[in-house]
């Protein structure tokens, strides 16, 4: 962090401090309150905060080949998700990572780097899936808290650019638990079961990375839980879809999407 970001914060969190003291003292406030609950609309508009400076910093992609891919995807992976507190949006960056991450809000963002890596659209529906399981199951909203707590309740009244774009990398730097990525991929194959794709695609697709070139080790998202990863490439190749399942895969082009923005 710059060091004058640093002194900004410090700033901002003690003026909190004193802020809250003295609405304890003055019984304002009660003092067994706890502060660092941030409800869902809270999320939401932190999580729009930091996307708009997401947005400007980066190079996202869109052409109607690509859209019209993503907007298949996620309408199908919305509609078995069924009742939610968020309203999807995802959107792809031009990056050669092979990543992807989930803002608070709601928000997907998609490297490019991944899509090129999927064989089908299926995998890239998986992983969405995963990503929207981390939203689904709350486990943005506690990294929010655990990472950024205090502060953010500020942070959305002082609505300072420079405050957000650090907050907003703190987010997409910090890495789940093992047992949080264990139950997003949980979340992800019934979700892609339920729309009736295949839950396997996911195990195919970390086995491909995991064979791939020693480069990947990187990765923050996906093989952050090594060497567990193993484990998660079994429950899903091993996951036994309900009876009478059919699979009704998705008609896109791949090799279309992937040629629309190289
Ligand atoms: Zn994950």
């Amino acid at each position: 962090m710059k060091k004058f970001l640093l002194v900004e914060l410090v700033v901002l969190i003690s003026a909190f401090f004193i802020l809250w003291a003295s609405l304890i003292i003055l019984k304002i406030v009660p003092d067994d309150i706890e502060i660092n609950i941030i409800s869902v609309e809270q999320e939401k508009n932190i999580g729009r905060l930091v996307f708009d400076s997401f947005y400007d910093e980066s190079d996202i992609i869109s052409n109607p080949t690509l859209d019209s891919a993503i907007s298949k995807i996620s309408q199908r992976l919305i509609f078995g998700v069924g009742k939610s507190d968020y309203i999807y949006q995802i959107f792809v960056v031009r990056d050669k990572e092979i990543n992807a991450f989930a803002l608070p809000g709601g928000y997907i963002i998609i490297f490019s780097g991944l899509i090129e890596f999927t064989e089908n659209p299926t995998e890239l529906a998986s992983i969405i899936a995963h990503e929207i399981g981390h939203i689904e199951l709350s486990h943005v909203r506690e990294r929010l808290i655990k990472e950024i707590g205090l502060t953010t309740s500020f942070l959305i009244l002082v609505n300072d650019p420079n405050i957000i774009s650090e907050v907003g990398r703190i987010i997409i730097s910090t890495i789940f638990d093992r047992q949080q990525e264990s139950e997003a991929d949980e979340y992800s194959m019934k979700l892609i079961t339920k729309c009736n794709l295949d839950p396997h695609s996911i195990g195919v697709f970390f086995k491909r990375l995991m064979e791939g070139e020693k480069d990947y080790s990187f990765l923050s998202e996906f093989l952050n839980t090594h060497p567990s990863i193993e484990k998660r490439i079994k429950k899903s190749l091993e996951y036994k879809t309900p009876d009478g399942f059919q699979e009704d895969s998705l008609q896109i082009d791949w090799d279309k999407v992937k040629l629309s923005f190289k």
